[in-house]
């Protein structure tokens, strides 16, 4: 079977492995700071810090921005479900800004209307679908006006860059950047997560509460009384001063994060080399077409989405999907949009309030691309898609 996706581990990834189990650190070591170092070198953001998913991360960075009960978090409704959730975990509120049919990224006209609507709109949060970086000068002036945040969901997008060349991450758009390394995305740390900002204030807090809210780097203590003796520090002492999590990574992983992050570039072109291949064949189709064919030597290239019209190919999706199967092929739908899931449904959220994202989602499937996926294997997806466009 040809995944739809799939990371791709060398030998000296394992090496770097293996090299901190033989060492002295298991978790939080010299590995997270050197990860950490190496994103920041990357990206160009100022600050970054590790954490264990970007679901951490997306609970973070709304823990960070400091939203609670009564306040708004705006995204897409194209997404995975965990960047609303971000927000119910702090006790605020979701609302959704639909798509641009065109990019399947948030929408800023979209956006601009549901902030008129959405008094305790506070933080809003662009996700880079399938690696398309968003128009994150027109979202972020929207936000601005609006007063409100901006931390990209930027899960599919490492390894793209903006309109203005800057690397996803580098932050001159927003105060948060959140990336993930589940196998599935652009580089694998087993699970594992990153926060880019370059707001120190923020990358203060963030280290604090990925640790218990506990006093991390130079912190000045609370406690005076229980912190010193004679003026001198007690050796022992630390304090809790919010609550936080236990949202670490461990060295294993960021040893793996870091010699993954230095084959991206690789692995990034080998998937812009795919998405062409795809995007050259499907130009010759009547009712399979690619979804997002525009900047594609930008995006980070998490996926590749077709837009099939079912009605014309006279077949449902599902029967699609298990033609494709049939034929060794795996494909997924990204995503069911998240004010459809019963749990968004029964807070009063209806899909059909998001048109564009509605009918992109009856309409999407995503093909195979990763890295080790060869020319051979394509042809033979396209082959069998050609099959069915006649
Ligand atoms: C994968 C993904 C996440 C969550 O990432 P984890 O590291 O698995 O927690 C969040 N948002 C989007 C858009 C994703 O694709």
């Amino acid at each position: 079977m040809i995944p739809y996706g799939k990371h791709h581990i060398d030998e000296d990834d394992i090496q770097a492995v293996v090299d901190v189990l033989r060492g002295d650190w298991l978790t939080q070591g010299p590995q997270v700071d050197m990860f950490e170092a190496a994103f920041k070198a990357y990206t160009g953001a100022e600050y970054a810090v590790a954490v264990s998913s970007a679901t951490a991360g997306l609970h973070l960075a709304a823990m960070a921005a400091g939203l609670s009960a009564g306040d708004t978090l705006v995204t897409s409704p194209i997404t995975f479900v965990a960047t609303a959730n971000a927000a119910r975990y702090t006790g605020a509120n979701v609302a959704f800004a639909d798509i641009d049919s065109a990019t399947l990224n948030m929408s800023p006209e979209a956006l601009d209307k549901v902030l008129s609507q959405t008094p305790g709109a506070k933080m809003v949060v662009p996700v880079h679908f399938g690696g398309l970086p968003c128009d994150m000068e027109a979202i972020s002036a929207v936000a601005k006006r609006h007063g409100c945040l901006v931390v990209e969901d930027a899960a599919h997008a490492l390894g793209g860059t903006y309109a203005d060349g800057n690397m996803v991450g580098e932050g001159g758009f927003s105060h948060m950047s959140v990336f993930s390394f589940h196998p599935v995305k652009a580089i694998a740390a087993g699970e594992g997560g990153m926060i880019a900002t370059n707001d120190e204030a923020l990358y203060r807090r963030l280290i604090r509460l990925r640790s218990h809210g506990m006093n991390k780097l130079d912190d000045p203590f609370l406690d005076l009384d229980l912190a010193f003796d004679s003026n001198e520090r007690n050796p022992w002492y630390y304090e809790m001063q919010e609550l936080g999590f236990n949202y670490r990574i461990t060295d294993l992983q960021c040893a793996l994060g870091t010699s993954q992050l230095a084959k991206l570039p690789d692995f990034v072109a080998r998937r812009r080399a795919l998405a062409a291949r795809y995007d050259t064949r499907f130009a010759e189709f009547s009712h399979i077409k690619p979804a997002q064919p525009m900047a594609r030597d930008r995006s980070g290239l998490h996926l590749y989405v077709a837009r099939f019209d079912f009605h014309a190919l006279c077949m449902t999706r599902r029967e699609v999907m298990l033609h494709l199967r049939a034929q060794g092929i795996t494909t997924q739908v990204h995503y069911i949009p998240v004010p459809a899931h019963p749990y968004y449904r029964a807070q009063g959220f209806d899909p059909q309030d998001y048109p564009a994202s509605w009918g992109y989602y009856h309409e999407c499937l995503s093909l195979p691309l990763f890295y080790d996926l060869t020319d051979d294997q394509q042809d033979h997806i396209v082959g069998v898609l050609k099959g069915l466009d006649g």
